[in-house]
């Protein structure tokens, strides 16, 4: 095993995957993150149930928290970046943003996404009326035990949409990509809220249902047929107000008619962005991104979680649009890959 450390770069699902397989094997890490606490976004924007698992967040993502955070082996710097990372394989040497100083044996990115701010779909009221929220915010509600409720008064909604891809396969905006896994959440947000509020209606306005592989029984059809979730294909216009309740217009693209419907509360299904750090990152670790702004990775057949810099390596929604257990199946194969970097680099070491 390398005495070397290898350096983690973020502490969410990936990350703390990453970190705790390496650590498993007796191989020392050193995992930073820029934030004050570990779990990356389940765990730092508060999601409520997880799918496909329905565990709580907290629980699932808290103890993959706890289980690196308790091992000896993994050197844990919060509240901190990497400054500068610089040599050759087998003489990397890092900088952290808190001063210290590390030679690692490898480097695996896992510095994930950001989520689409709405403020950039301002036509659908985001930013200007309250009770237009996004789907992070419905999760805040459900995890924080306070549940789903209009936040201008507080009130309990009789009437709620859901709008799917928001900042997602949006060419206008810049963002092609599908977010994989929003048209899942909302499917399950849709139900945790008919079953919370049995009275309340839940539409969910989409121009395709991606709850792909083996999502598509569990929530598109359990939704439809046994809570009763409406479903309307449309291409929305705007979302206005009358003063008393919020107004979707759009047009049904089954029937080819103008819809225009009042709600109570309005959810934004918001897309997966680049990290906003990805530029600097890129810079720092001499690594090159893919067109949309995500780190690039070394084509996968050959060589899985690779990036174009040898003894880099990268996971998870660094990537691009990923969901947890994909995040955490990617990193398991950047640590063994890393791994195997690692010891390469002792081999090279004692030639
Ligand atoms: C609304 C919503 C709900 C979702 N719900 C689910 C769900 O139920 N089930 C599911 O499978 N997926 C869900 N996802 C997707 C899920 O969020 C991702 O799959 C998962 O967070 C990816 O994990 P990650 O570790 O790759 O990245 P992240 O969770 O983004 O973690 C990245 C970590 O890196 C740190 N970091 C970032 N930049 C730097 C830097 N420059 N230096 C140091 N540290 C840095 C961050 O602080 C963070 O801790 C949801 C996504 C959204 C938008
Ligand atoms: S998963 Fe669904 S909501 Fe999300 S971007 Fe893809 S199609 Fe749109």
């Amino acid at each position: 095993m390398s005495s070397a450390p290898i350096l983690v770069v973020g502490g969410g699902p990936a990350g703390l995957t990453a970190a705790h397989a390496l650590a498993s094997v007796g191989q020392p890490v050193v995992l930073v993150d820029k934030a004050d606490r570990l779990g990356g976004a389940p765990i730092l924007s508060g999601y409520a149930k997880l799918v496909p698992s329905g565990e709580w967040a907290r629980d699932a993502i808290g103890g993959m928290v706890r289980r690196v955070e308790q091992n000896p082996l993994v050197n844990v710097h919060r509240n901190t970046t990497v400054a500068a990372f610089e040599g050759e394989p087998g003489r990397f040497r890092a900088r952290l943003s808190n001063g210290q100083e590390i030679e690692p044996a490898a480097a695996i990115l896992c510095t994930g996404f950001t989520h689409f701010d709405s403020v950039n779909k301002p036509e659908w009221g985001f930013g200007t009326y309250p009770d237009v929220v996004t789907t992070t915010q419905v999760e805040q509600m459900l995890s924080s035990g306070r549940g789903v409720h209009c936040p201008s008064d507080g009130r309990e909604p009789e009437r709620v949409a859901i709008l799917l891809c928001v900042g997602s396969r949006d060419r206008q905006i810049g963002r092609e990509w599908c977010s994989k896994i929003c048209c899942t959440v909302s499917a399950n947000i849709a139900m945790e809220i008919r079953e919370a509020l049995p009275r309340c209606q839940v539409y969910i306005y989409y121009m395709d249902i991606r709850t792909f592989g083996l999502y598509e029984d569990k929530y598109y059809w359990a939704s439809q047929e046994e809570y009763r979730v409406k479903y309307i294909k449309a291409r929305i216009a705007e979302v206005t107000s009358d003063g008393k309740r919020l107004i979707v217009k759009g047009e049904d693209t089954l029937v080819k008619r103008p819809i225009t419907i009042p709600f109570d509360l309005v959810v934004h299904a918001i897309g997966m962005d680049p990290n906003v750090d990805n530029v600097l990152l890129a810079a720092t670790f001499g690594v090159k991104l893919e067109p949309h702004g995500h780190i690039a990775r070394a084509p996968t057949y050959s060589a899985m979680g690779g990036t174009s810099r040898p003894g880099v390596f990268v996971a998870g929604a660094a990537t691009g649009p990923e969901t947890i257990d994909d995040s955490i199946a990617q990193a398991q194969a950047a640590a063994m890959a890393a791994l195997a970097f690692a010891q390469g680099g002792l081999a090279r070491a004692a030639e």
